[in-house]
């Protein structure tokens, strides 16, 4: 075995950390390196995989102590940290907070199935990226995917006849004996030729050669509810591929992603952006027109604003999922200080400040001066 980074290490725990400590560490890496987030990126691969599977086993009270005991060399046994080890695990930590319908199974619920069943297909995955305006109003997106479907020609049957499985001989199951560090281990696995069935086909169907499923490309309507967010997904039960020999439909999970938008930045349901006001406008009080997702809008502006004043358009935000409260856009006007004056501007610039430097006795307005040139003495 190639060195083995500590499990305690992975996750960045102390050995006496306990099992909720344990989670949200795994929870904060699994989130980090998440392949979506990653896409491509190995080394993130790895360390998505390595966090897994330390997971796996410090989440474990038997494996723990076992591990606390032997190291890595009380692990490498039973076929431990496999994927499916650390993808069980995955589940079990992103049902809790991703899932845009909430509560339930989340992630693969229905998974398991019994010691002789055929396997579930395989869960799939995508990403759908959406604008501010579509998560504002929910959408429903049309999707090109490609899976394994039921072969019509057997109607997943495989074939027509059935007849004992040789490899497994009608059990279903096949018995590994592999030496190990604790002796000898039995493996018992679902049979690779049945696929857990315990019968084979007497005559395969050509189409599919016998696996019931062939490839196929489908679109899909997905509706997107409204006042979603970036990492959230959807399940749709039963819409991912189709397990071999007749096994059930895994799920199709939707990942969300948030498009940027070049105006807005969101914060929950609100929106923030920004505007630049003329320094006129600022003291004199006027409207700008400012982009909403519906649009642009007139944005009143009341004598005598100040710079980074924000305004706010009430409403102009993002609903909450599932009904409630509705965000604002919140504006950030800055005042834009003309940086080329031409000569006429000059002079009227040079004549106001002639007036407000005037003593007050001499005329001039009292209001903004005076309380310039006190903010500057003092
Ligand atoms: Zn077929
Ligand atoms: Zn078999």
């Amino acid at each position: 075995m190639a060195t083995k980074r500590d499990y305690y290490e992975i996750l960045g725990v102390t050995k006496d950390a306990d099992a909720t400590a344990i989670k949200s560490a795994y929870k904060k890496l699994a989130v980090k390196y998440h392949p979506d987030k990653n896409p491509g990126n190995k080394e993130a691969e790895e360390k998505f995989k390595e966090a897994a599977e330390a997971y796996g086993v410090l989440s474990d009270a038997t494996k723990k102590a076992q591990y606390d005991r032997f190291g890595h060399a009380g692990m490498n046994q039973g076929g431990m940290g496999g994927g499916a080890q650390g993808f069980s695990n995955f589940e079990d930590i992103f049902s809790s907070f991703g899932d845009i319908f909430g509560g339930g199974g989340g992630f693969g619920g229905g998974r398991s199935r019994g010691p002789s069943g055929p396997p579930r297909g395989q869960d799939l995955q995508i990403q759908l990226t959406l604008t501010l305006k579509d998560i504002a109003h929910g959408v429903t997106k049309k999707i090109q995917l490609k899976r394994f479907g039921r072969c019509k020609t057997c109607d997943g049957a495989g074939g027509t006849g059935k007849e004992t499985c040789g490899t497994c001989k009608g059990q279903g199951q096949v018995r590994r004996t592999q030496n190990s560090f604790f002796g000898q281990v039995v493996n018992v696995t679902a049979c690779p030729d049945c696929g857990g069935t315990g019968q084979q086909i007497k005559v395969r169907c050509k189409d599919c050669n016998g696996q019931g499923r062939v490839q196929e490309e489908v679109t899909l309507p997905i509706e997107i509810p409204a006042g979603v967010e970036e990492g959230q997904y959807l399940t749709l039960r039963g819409e991912g591929h189709r397990g071999p020999h007749g096994g059930g439909a895994g799920d199709l999970l939707v990942v969300i992603h948030e498009a940027r938008d070049e105006r807005f930045e969101r914060r929950g349901v609100d929106l923030h952006g920004k505007a630049d006001i003329p320094f006129t406008t600022a003291a004199l009080g006027g409207s700008i027109r400012v982009p909403t997702l519906e649009g642009d809008v007139e944005l009143k502006i009341p004598a005598g604003t100040q710079s980074d004043t924000l305004m706010r358009l009430r409403g102009k935000g993002l609903p909450e999922l599932h009904g409630g409260a509705h965000g604002h856009l919140y504006v950030k006007v800055h005042i834009d200080t003309p940086q080329k004056l031409g000569a006429r501007e000059t002079e009227l610039l040079k004549e106001l400040q002639a007036l407000w430097e005037a003593p007050a006795s001499k005329g001039g307005k009292e209001s903004g001066s005076k309380d310039k040139s006190k903010s500057f003495f003092f």
